[in-house]
C-alpha cells in the first residue's frame, strides 16, 4: 500500500469509527430505558498496565519466557502447577488485585451503572478492575474466575484467599499455600485450561438471553438493548460464543483494534465496529453522550483517592454531594456507598456469587 493510500484508508477507518460511535450514542439517546451488556477482554486491561496474553512481543505469555515454561499457556495448567507452582506464583504475584489502578473504560462501565444503564458485564479478565471501579458484583460476572477464594486442587477444600496472598509477599518465593486436609497445593479460583468455568456464567447468560429476548417482545418503545464487545480476540471459547448468541434483531457493537470473531465472520447488517483502543472509545462516547463531566468526577475521586491528600479529598467529597442533591433520596444513597473513596480495593474478597469452580458442561479452552 503507498503512503497516500494507507492515509486516506486510516483516515476512512477514522471516519467509520466516529460514525460508528455516533450511531451507538443515537441508539443509547433514542432508548434512554435501554440497558446494555458488555463483553470484555484484556484489551480493556492494557492501558493500565496489565500486558494482555497473545500480543506478540509485549503479551503476558511473550513476558512468561523467563519462567522456563515448557510453553507459555502451561502457567494456566493444573498439571504443571503440580509440579511447579512458581511460574503461577510468580504471576499472580505481577496481576494481584490493588496493584493496578481502573481505566477509563472500566469507569464508563461504572458511568453505565449509575445511569441506570448497564444490565451487565461479562469480564475473561481475573484483574478484578470492574469491581475496582466500582461496579456492583452483581452486575459482573467474571467468566475465567478471580482472586477472590481459593481452593485446594487434591480435595477441593475452599479457602479464603490471604492464606495463598501471603505466600506471595516473600521474595523470593519459596513456600506454597497448602492444604491443610491433604497438604496438596492451594490455588485461587482462576479457571485453568480444562477446567469448568463458573457455574453463574451460563446460568445468568441463560436469564440475560431469554431477557434479550423479552426486549424484542415488547412493545413498549425506548427499551432496545445493545450489546458491545470491548478489547477482546474473541478467540477463547466457550465466552467467544457469547455475541454470536446474541439475538439477529439486538444491535452489536465491536470495539477492537482489529475486527474479529463472530463480527468477522458472520457480520451482521446491524453490527458497529469501532476499531479503535477502548480508552480512546470511552472519551468519544461520553463527549456524544453528553457525560465528559461525569466521566471527569469519576476520575477525579479516583486521583484524590490514590493520591490521597485531604484538600483533593474535600472537593471531590463536595462534587459528589453536590451531585446527590439532584437525585432522588434513595439513588443518592446508593451512589455514595458505590463511589471509589469508599473503595479502596477490598471489594475482592467479599463476593460468593460465582467464583467456585462448578461442574456446569462449559469448560475454558484457554485463558483470556
Ligand atoms: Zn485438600
Amino acid at each position: 500500500m503507498s503512503v497516500s493510500t494507507a492515509a486516506a484508508a486510516a483516515a476512512a477507518d477514522a471516519c467509520s469509527t466516529e460514525m460508528s460511535v455516533r450511531a451507538i450514542a443515537a441508539h443509547l439517546k433514542s432508548n434512554p430505558s435501554a440497558k446494555v451488556i458488555f463483553m470484555v477482554g484484556a484489551g480493556i486491561s492494557t492501558s493500565c498496565g496489565i500486558p494482555d496474553f497473545r500480543s506478540p512481543g509485549t503479551g503476558l505469555y511473550h513476558n512468561l519466557a523467563r519462567l522456563n515454561l515448557p510453553y507459555p499457556e502451561a502457567v494456566f495448567d493444573v498439571d504443571f502447577f503440580q509440579s511447579d507452582p512458581l511460574p503461577f506464583y510468580t504471576l499472580a504475584k505481577e496481576l494481584y488485585p490493588g496493584t493496578f489502578k481502573p481505566s477509563k473504560f472500566h469507569h464508563l462501565l461504572r458511568l453505565f451503572q449509575d445511569k441506570n444503564l448497564l444490565r451487565r458485564v461479562y469480564t475473561q479478565n481475573i484483574d478484578t478492575l470492574e469491581r475496582q471501579a466500582g461496579v456492583a458484583n452483581d452486575l459482573i460476572i467474571e467468566a475465567h474466575g478471580s482472586f477472590a477464594h481459593c481452593h485446594c486442587i487434591g480435595c477441593g477444600k475452599i479457602y479464603p484467599p490471604q492464606g495463598f496472598k501471603s505466600k506471595l509477599s516473600e521474595d523470593p518465593i519459596r513456600n506454597f499455600a497448602r492444604c491443610e486436609v491433604c497438604n496438596e497445593l492451594i490455588k485461587p479460583a482462576i479457571v485453568f485450561f480444562g477446567e469448568d468455568l463458573p457455574d453463574s456464567f451460563s446460568k445468568t447468560w441463560s436469564s440475560d438471553s431469554e431477557w434479550l429476548r423479552g426486549k424484542l417482545r415488547t412493545s413498549e418503545k425506548h427499551q432496545q438493548p445493545l450489546v458491545i464487545v470491548v478489547g477482546t480476540s474473541l478467540a477463547v471459547y466457550p465466552f467467544a460464543s457469547l455475541p454470536e448468541e446474541v439475538p439477529r434483531k439486538v444491535k452489536r457493537v465491536l470495539c477492537n483494534l482489529e475486527t474479529v470473531g463472530d463480527f468477522k465472520s458472520n457480520k451482521r447488517s446491524t453490527d458497529l465496529i469501532v476499531n479503535q483502543y477502548s480508552d480512546a472509545f470511552a472519551e468519544q462516547l461520553v463527549e456524544e453522550l453528553g457525560w465528559k463531566k461525569d466521566l471527569e468526577k469519576i476520575l477525579k475521586a479516583q486521583t484524590a483517592a490514590t493520591e490521597n491528600p485531604t484538600e483533593q479529598l474535600l472537593e471531590v467529597v463536595h462534587d459528589l454531594e453536590k451531585l446527590s442533591l439532584d437525585r432522588p433520596e434513595h439513588e443518592a444513597v446508593d451512589k455514595k456507598d458505590k463511589r471509589p473513596l469508599h473503595d479502596n480495593n477490598n471489594n475482592h474478597d467479599n463476593d460468593g456469587d460465582g467464583k467456585e469452580v462448578d461442574k456446569s458442561s462449559t469448560q475454558n479452552n484457554g485463558n483470556a
